[in-house]
C-alpha cells in the first residue's frame, strides 16, 4: 500500500484510539497475509566492542575510556554459533564494532567460513561489523554471509550530521555509499534507524520509512533511542520524548513499515525490551517478524551497551532462549525453526542516492 508522507505523519503523532488500533491491526494481518505468522529467530553474537568510532550516541564509542574492551576468541564465536544451530535458529548474526584492519576482517572471513562448514551450509550468517570497503564486502559474501545489517541511523543528512563527529570517518555520503555496496555484492540488505532521538520529528521519521522504500531494503532494524551517560549526546537528555512515548512511535514505525513493505524482514529490537519487558512481542504483534535473541557469552555481555540497562546481562544463551520461548508462547507467536526466514525477490538494484561519489562497487 501507498503511504504519503503526510499519511505516516498523522499516522505517528494522531491522538485518536481507533485510528492507532486500525493501523496495527492492519499491519498484523498484512504480516499474517504475506509472511505467515511465525517469528524467525537470529542468534546474536557480539564479537568485539572494539571501535574506530565515536557515534556519539554509543556507549561503547571509542573515546569511552570507561568501558573494558574484549573480543571473543575464535572458538567462543564458532561454540556460539553452534549452540544457536543446534538450537534450530535457522541464522546468527556477527556483530561488532567497527574496525578495518586487515587482521579483523580476515578474521571475519574465516570464521564464517568455519561456520559454514560446521554447520554443512545450514546456518545462515549475517553480519553487522559497520562501514568496509566493496572489496570486503565482496569477500565476506563468497565466504558465505548472506546478510548484512548496516544502521543509517537517520536518513535526514543534517540529523545524521548531529549524531555523529564532523569528520571523514563519520560520513552520511560514505555510509549511503555501503549500503549500494552491499547490494552489489548480492547481500539481503538491512539497515535501519534510531527513533526519538534528540533534534528528531515526525518528518524525519517518515522520511525514513520512505527512504527504506526508496532503497529497496531486505531487512530493517529500528528501536527506540535509549540515552547513554558516558556520551556527548547525553547532554541534550531534557529534550526527549519519554521513553514510553518512544516505544510507542517504534511500534507504530513498525506497524507503518509493514504496511508499505510487506515481505520484508522487520526486527523486533533489544533495545524495545529495555522499556518494556514485552516490548518486542508488542512489535511482533504490530508487524515485526525478525527477533535476535542474545548468545554471547553472559560474562562479556554487558562490555557490549550501545545503550544502558541492556537486558539479559548475566543471562547464559540457555536461559535466554527458554525466557524468550515462553514469552513468545505466551503470546500465541510461533516460531520458524531451522528457518533462514528470507523472502524469496531478486531485490532491486542500488539506486543513484546510494553511491559513493567516484566509486562504483562491481565496476
Ligand atoms: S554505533 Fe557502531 S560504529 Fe558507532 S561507535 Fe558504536 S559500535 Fe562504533
Amino acid at each position: 500500500m501507498n503511504l504519503s508522507k503526510e499519511d505516516i505523519v498523522r499516522l505517528l503523532v494522531t491522538e485518536d484510539e481507533g485510528e492507532r488500533s486500525s493501523l496495527i491491526a492492519e499491519s498484523y494481518r498484512t504480516k499474517v497475509s504475506r509472511r505467515g505468522d511465525k517469528v524467525y529467530l537470529r542468534g546474536l553474537i557480539e564479537l568485539s566492542n572494539r571501535c574506530r568510532k565515536d557515534c556519539l550516541y554509543c556507549g561503547i564509542r571509542s573515546s569511552n575510556k570507561a568501558v573494558e574492551r574484549y573480543e571473543l576468541d575464535d572458538e567462543a564465536v564458532v561454540s556460539e554459533a553452534m549452540f544457536a544451530f543446534r538450537a534450530g535458529y535457522g541464522s546468527v548474526v556477527i556483530q561488532s564494532g567497527e574496525r578495518n584492519d586487515r587482521a579483523f576482517t580476515s578474521r571475519i572471513t574465516r570464521l564464517v567460513r568455519k561456520i559454514k562448514e560446521l554447520s554443512d551450509g545450514r546456518l545462515g550468517i549475517t553480519l553487522s561489523c559497520g562501514e568496509q570497503s566493496y572489496d570486503i564486502y565482496k569477500e565476506w559474501r563468497e565466504a558465505g554471509a548472506h546478510r548484512y545489517l548496516l544502521r543509517i541511523e537517520s536518513s535526514t543528512k543534517s540529523l545524521y550530521e548531529k549524531i555523529h563527529p564532523a569528520d571523514s570517518r563519520h560520513s552520511f555520503e560514505y555510509r549511503l555509499g555501503c549500503l549500494g555496496f552491499l547490494r552489489d555484492a548480492g547481500y539481503k540488505v538491512g539497515t535501519g534507524v534510531m527513533i526519538g532521538l534528540p533534534f528528531q520529528t515526525p518528518e524525519n521519521l517518515a522520511d525514513d520509512l520512505l527512504f527504506f522504500k526508496r532503497i529497496g531494503a531486505d531487512m530493517i532494524g529500528m528501536g527506540p533511542y535509549l540515552e547513554h551517560r558516558q556520551t556527548p549526546l547525553y547532554a541534550y537528555k531534557d529534550m526527549l520524548l519519554p521513553k514510553s512515548r518512544r516505544l510507542e512511535l517504534t511500534i507504530r514505525m513498525i506497524a507503518l513499515l509493514r504496511i508499505l513493505m510487506p515481505d520484508i524482514n522487520i526486527a523486533a529490537t533489544t533495545a524495545l525490551q529495555v522499556i518494556d519487558p514485552m516490548g518486542r512481542e508488542k512489535a511482533v504483534m504490530a508487524g515485526a517478524n525478525v527477533i535476535m535473541p542474545n548468545m554471547t557469552d553472559s560474562s562479556k555481555r554487558g562490555n557490549y551497551q550501545i545503550y544502558e540497562n541492556k537486558p539479559g546481562v548475566g543471562e547464559d544463551a540457555e536461559i535466554t532462549k527458554s525466557n524468550l520461548e515462553s514469552n513468545l508462547a505466551a503470546c500465541g507467536i510461533g516460531i520458524g525453526w531451522n528457518e533462514w526466514g528470507d523472502f524469496d525477490t531478486a531485490g532491486v538494484p542500488a539506486g543513484r542516492e546510494c553511491r559513493v561519489p567516484g566509486q562504483d562497487g562491481n565496476a
